[in-house]
């Protein structure tokens, strides 16, 4: 489709997402299932639900233009969810795999974001009031769950890794002067 008008290109960007979203739905149970961590695991469960959701707002907003959402692939969710595979496959720790797998799966979040983030500011400029408002209910998703894997990982799946429990400070004679706990109260 030739891109004469940037209604043209939100059309195109909105049937490049309709297929990521797409792709992620097919991809999410088996990510929910190669997770080690309980919480993981029910973020991706999670997810899958809220990308269904996704879907159907992309399909009332290809009802809302009169067009059909297919037509486009998104290469680069594919190139993202064949990195998230990979990781899936590994052997070795579980802690440290999951790592990964959060990984993974925030780059695909992050791509989510730009794409979301790009189209609203379109249709937004547009006057597409109400397309704007069923994008950014899933940009806003997008970004929660960006944040959970962040909290995933640093409160839980980082922590107990292998590998973590050894690190030292860099600095060794700052590190001398600092008492290892410092008592409460104590600036
Ligand atoms: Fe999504
Ligand atoms: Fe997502």
């Amino acid at each position: 489709m030739a891109l004469a008008t940037m209604h043209d290109l939100m059309i195109a960007e909105l049937k490049d997402i309709y297929s990521a979203e797409t792709q992620l739905v097919k991809a999410l149970p088996k990510m929910a299932t190669g997770a080690t961590s309980p919480s993981l695991r029910k973020a991706f469960e999670d997810h899958l639900e809220q990308t269904q959701e996704q879907v159907s707002r992309l399909e009332q907003i290809f009802e809302l233009l009169g067009q059909s959402p297919r037509g486009k692939k998104c290469k680069g969710m594919e190139g993202l969810l064949e990195e998230a595979g990979e990781m899936l496959e590994e052997e070795g720790d579980d802690m440290v795999r999951d790592a990964g797998i959060i990984a993974a799966a925030q780059r695909v979040e992050h791509y989510e974001i730009a794409a979301y983030g790009s189209t609203l500011a379109f249709a937004t400029l547009m006057g597409h009031t109400e397309i704007a408002e069923l994008l950014e209910t899933t940009l806003n998703e997008e970004k929660a769950t960006d944040e959970l894997l962040s909290t995933i990982a640093e409160e839980e799946v980082n922590v107990s890794a292998p590998g973590m429990e050894a690190v030292e400070p860099e600095d060794e004679d700052s590190a001398a002067d600092t008492p290892k706990k410092p008592a409460r109260g104590r600036k």
